[in-house]
């Protein structure tokens, strides 16, 4: 599922670029300064590999600003270059903010970025894509509600207006029309404005303006294909292209519906949804009302009401209902472009993120890329302030406990139509707030809470950070035990630790004390002994992955426990582990057996066989 970003990062290299970066944010919102860690520690962002960070914010989309050499950034995204309509904007401003420059992307926001820039830095920026500078025009990046329905025309259509060609303008439109292209009715290049379907030719531009606005019903759990086809045939029917369409409309109850977003997603169009009163009160300009729909859903009409509620008030039907045998379909014009975004609400997403239990090293681009996109981040105090901060997008801090108050701040918050963050330590389904989330919509009576898109993003747990940083003690068979008895009753805790001790299972333990809460350790660990030897080994990671990171190796003999608090997580080992040259691990019995050439059931036939390098191993 890849997203572009519409974020901007402002990569610095230098303390001397800093300023300049400072100066760039504050006119660009929501932008972030990414920071060479050791020259630009203090940034909203830190980084030690400059490529790495590049070329990994170029391949998420994120919009690019460098305060650096041009050099560096032509030569880091060189081999990345692919196609330019898929591709973020990339600008190199000097150091001392005397120059700016659009390297890539031109048209796909570069150059409005760089003229911004350059106004906000008192320098005029080095705009070099033909059409600006010719006709202050950028044929191949028309105005928002535009499309140019034949890009790959676009290059030689260029080059013979370049080339001193002319052309003549068939249709309508103001930004055209406003541009110093000079139209001569007689030439032999045209630029087309229809509504129409039309691929054009090498002589011919195609523009569409996106302002029909497609409304649809259906009954639910209706297939794509029925959709898709219904709205195909309509188009057709019409003579209308889908490009002209500007997006997909419906009634809010169908805001979960697969179809409607398949189609939506079809179309590369937003699918909005309306409630009921908004649509109801478009009942005196239905075609088709229905009093059996509006004892259903509430109002008179759905696909008609909701195509007439997003083409406005000056909007007309341009077709009405039409059905296939579970689906409805109906299409509004509007004399100019719509703006979908701004129409309705879209269906809420939230994603519960793990953040890996400290460095953003361990933390999935996955789970950076839900952070970045998010509108709404919602989580305990302490972990949203690991996330750094981005201006448009508003925080819901939480103090500790509170846990049913975030979950479902986070569902209604995304039930609003909201892109929603709910931010954990560690993997989020590992004591954490995932299961809550499905626990809170179960129970939910609010059935809108239940519309929204629902994704977990997984993350590193303690455990895996632990375990990496000790060797590999989760190398066979373990389990994970908390022994927090705040919601589990501390006699199904020491059932799981004696079933555990049995099966001889390597056990991490989460939560394992606290300053109140301390006799459940020293239980604990005296289960798990009475199975196993005292020099058995026990990881103790307090923690990992953060700055203040202490692992070391003890065993079930000597652990101190006044060392082991609410931040520690403790890897005690099963009969099999052992430590080796200063590492921990549990074999999985290789020696003295043969390799198995099928291997099939171990990572080999998985992995690539790279070795991911950790956070710095503290012995
Ligand atoms: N979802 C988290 C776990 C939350 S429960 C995860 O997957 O890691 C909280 C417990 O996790 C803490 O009491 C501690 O035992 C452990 N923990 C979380 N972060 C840690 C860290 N950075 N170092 C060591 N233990 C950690």
């Amino acid at each position: 599922m890849k997203r572009m970003s519409d974020a901007t990062a402002i990569v610095v290299l230098t303390r001397q670029g800093l300023a300049t970066a400072e100066r760039i944010r504050s006119n660009l919102a929501g932008a972030r300064i990414h920071g060479y860690a050791p020259r630009v520690p203090d940034a909203d962002a830190r980084f030690n590999e400059v490529g790495v960070e590049l070329r990994r914010l170029f391949a998420e989309g994120v919009g690019i600003v460098g305060v650096c050499a041009a050099g560096i950034l032509v030569r880091t995204l060189a081999s990345l270059l692919s196609d330019k309509r898929e591709e973020p904007a990339v600008v190199a401003v000097a150091e001392d903010g005397s120059a700016v420059v659009p390297l890539l992307g031109g048209h796909r926001g570069a150059n409005e970025l760089a003229c911004r820039l350059g106004e906000a830095l008192r320098v005029p920026a080095a705009i070099t894509t033909a059409g600006e500078t010719r006709w202050n025009v950028a044929l191949d990046d028309p105005p928002a509600g535009w499309v140019l329905a034949n890009p790959r025309r676009y290059k030689s259509f260029m080059a013979r207006l370049l080339a001193g060609e002319r052309c003549r303008l068939d249709g309508e439109a103001e930004w055209l029309e406003r541009s110093e292209l000079e139209f001569k009715s007689d030439a032999a290049l045209t630029v087309r404005v229809t509504d129409a379907p039309a691929i054009g030719d090498e002589d011919t531009l195609v523009f569409h303006p996106r302002r029909f606005a497609l409304g649809v019903g259906c009954e639910r759990g209706i297939s794509e294909i029925e959709l898709v086809g219904l709205v195909e045939r309509t188009l057709a029917d019409a003579d209308l292209s889908p490009l002209s369409l500007a997006g997909v409309f419906s009634v809010d109850v169908k805001a979960d519906e697969p179809a409607v977003h398949a189609l939506a997603e079809s179309l590369g169009l937003s699918a909005r949804f309306f409630d009921p009163p908004t649509l109801e009160a478009l009942t005196p300009r239905l075609a088709n009302p229905s009093d059996a729909v509006f004892r259903e859903v509430g109002c008179h009409g759905v696909s008609e009401a909701a195509a007439l509620a997003a083409a406005g008030d000056r909007g007309a039907l341009r077709v009405a209902k039409t059905k296939s045998r579970r689906a409805t379909c109906a299409i509004a014009e509007a004399p100019s472009p719509i703006d979908a975004m701004r129409l309705g609400r879209a269906r809420g997403e939230l994603t519960v993120v793990g953040l890996g239990p400290g460095t953003p090293g361990w933390r999935t681009p996955a789970a950076d890329q839900a952070i970045r996109s998010a509108t709404h981040l919602v989580g305990y105090r302490g972990y949203l302030d690991m996330v750094p901060a981005s201006a448009d997008q508003v925080r819901h801090a939480h103090s500790l406990g509170e846990e049913t108050e975030r979950v479902d701040q986070a569902l209604a918050l995304a039930a609003e139509g909201h892109r929603v963050a709910l931010i954990c330590s560690g993997d989020p389904g590992v004591y954490a707030m995932a299961a809550l989330v499905f626990e809170r919509l179960e129970v939910s009576e609010h059935a809108r809470w239940k519309r929204s898109e629902i994704v977990v993003s997984p993350g590193v747990s303690a455990m895996h950070g632990a375990a990496a940083m000790a060797g590999a003690p989760l190398g066979h068979d373990f389990c994970a035990i908390s022994l927090s008895d705040l919601l589990t009753p501390w006699t199904v805790i020491e059932q799981r630790l004696r079933a555990a001790a049995d099966g001889d299972f390597v056990v991490a333990l989460y939560n394992p004390a606290s300053n109140r809460r301390r006799r459940g350790l020293a239980r604990a660990l005296d289960v798990l002994a009475s199975k196993r030897r005292p020099d058995t080994p026990v990881v103790v990671a307090r923690a990992v992955g953060r700055d203040e990171q202490s692992v070391t190796v003890t065993s079930l003999r000597d652990l101190d426990q006044s060392s082991v608090d609410m931040m520690t997580l403790l890897i005690v080992g099963s009969t099999e582990t052992r430590v080796s040259g200063g590492f921990v691990y549990t074999p999985r019995g290789y020696r003295g057996k043969r390799t198995r050439a099928e291997g099939a059931d171990d990572d080999r036939a998985s992995s690539p066989g790279s070795r991911a390098t950790g956070h710095g191993r503290s012995k």
